[in-house]
């Protein structure tokens, strides 16, 4: 291992130090709103009872009841279980997605995410902003990742985040037949995000999206174009092709198996250190060593996000664009993207990996021909890149 190999590795270590660290204080001083869900396996059930007594002999929350039999009012649980034709199988169905959905409710921190949410909208506002006026570059741009875990990751935790959205609202399906409207708000609301500025949420704003990119730039020289120890680009059928696999055993298992594979692995914990299992260590730190000389390795080989993102970034309004009439086809952009997607921007000639708008190729670009802009892509004048 020679000492460039070495240096970034001791960086890489004291970073997830102090990352697990501040996040262990910083979860303590929120505290954990962690509610277990409970699951039933039958019913005290008589048709005479008032749902209230209903509610006391199974131990029931009266919100659950309420939830159960849609009741508009309190008023309402002086009813009758007679008045309410159900049969007993369905009404314990019922009553395991009425608690799982209450367990959800009661396990979330709704001030934080608020708070989260309206910054993210602010932080990535400013973000875009900012590389419009062409302020973030080589110099700055691990800085700015740096801020955005810090904020979204360590002082805001691990929850909630894009791929929780969609991992959380499968397992949830699968295992309580559950859905949690909440979930589905913040779904919409990162897939907005995604469709605005091509995939901003992932670019600038996810926790563990951020904090791989920074590590990335760990490896990079002053001019961000390559790496000082050798980078990887990974063919995007390979890392796509993982990706589809991952997230088809995911949900295969989660319903056939009741069981949630990333949970055991989710690299987001890293926010939330006092979850972490053995195996989950392991997998964090492959993930975040790999980054130094792979490209958002969790990102583009599992994140049930970035899957969903890149089939929403089409759709982008502004997203990365080149203007031929400047282009000189030197190709120095493709060359400094961390990725293969540069390439296939530039010259349109296969699929288009994800772009995480990091603004390395506009930085890169000689002659200024690259934007972050609003609008279609022109179509690459033909010839313009065959060899001369
Ligand atoms: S693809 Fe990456 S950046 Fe996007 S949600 Fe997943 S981990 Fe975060
Ligand atoms: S195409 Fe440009 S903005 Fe997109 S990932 Fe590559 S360098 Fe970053």
């Amino acid at each position: 291992m020679n000492r460039r190999n070495l240096a970034n590795l001791g960086i890489l270590v004291v970073v997830a130090a102090a990352i697990i660290f501040l996040s262990w204080m910083s979860m303590n001083i929120w505290g954990s709103n962690k509610v277990e869900t409970v699951q039933l396996t039958s019913l005290q059930y008589n048709k005479n009872l008032t749902l209230k007594e209903f509610a006391k002999d199974n131990k029931l929350p009266e919100k659950v009841v309420s939830r159960i039999f849609n009741l508009k009012q309190t008023s309402e649980l002086n009813k009758s279980l007679a008045d309410f034709p159900i049969t007993q199988q369905k009404l314990l169905l019922k009553t395991n997605e009425a608690l799982a959905i209450y367990a959800e409710s009661l396990s979330k921190n709704w001030t934080k995410i608020f708070v989260k949410f309206l910054l993210w909208f602010l932080f990535l506002a400013l973000v875009y902003v900012l590389i419009r006026k062409d302020k973030i570059n080589a110099k700055n741009r691990k800085w700015v990742y740096l801020i955005s875990f810090v904020l979204f990751g360590i002082i805001l935790g691990s929850d909630p985040s894009p791929m929780g959205t969609i991992k959380d609202a499968i397992t949830l399906y699968a295992m309580h037949h559950a859905l949690f409207i909440p979930r589905f708000i913040a779904l919409a609301v990162f897939l907005f995000l995604v469709v605005s500025v091509n995939k901003f949420i992932c670019a600038w704003g996810c926790q563990f999206g951020t904090l791989q990119d920074f590590i990335f730039r760990l490896n990079r020289n002053k001019r961000d174009s390559k790496g000082l120890v050798k980078q990887y680009k990974v063919p995007f059928a390979v890392s796509n092709g993982i990706r589809i696999g991952f997230f088809v055993l995911f949900t295969v298992v989660a319903f056939v198996w009741v069981f949630d594979i990333v949970e055991y692995v989710d690299p987001f914990k890293i926010f939330n250190p006092q979850v972490v299992n053995v195996a989950g260590w392991v997998f964090i730190g492959v993930i975040l060593v790999a980054s130094l000389f792979v490209y958002r390795p969790w990102c583009h080989f599992f994140c049930p996000f970035g899957l969903f993102g890149w089939l929403f970034e089409r759709f982008s309004f502004i997203k990365i664009k080149v203007k031929y009439s400047d282009c000189i086809a030197c190709d120095a952009c493709s060359k400094a993207c961390p990725s293969t997607v540069m390439d296939t921007i530039l010259k349109q000639d296969r699929t288009v990996p994800d772009c995480f708008a990091c603004g390395t190729c506009i930085s890169v670009c000689p002659t200024n021909a690259i934007s972050l802009a609003p609008g279609k892509r022109e179509k690459v004048p033909e010839g313009k890149f065959d060899k001369k």
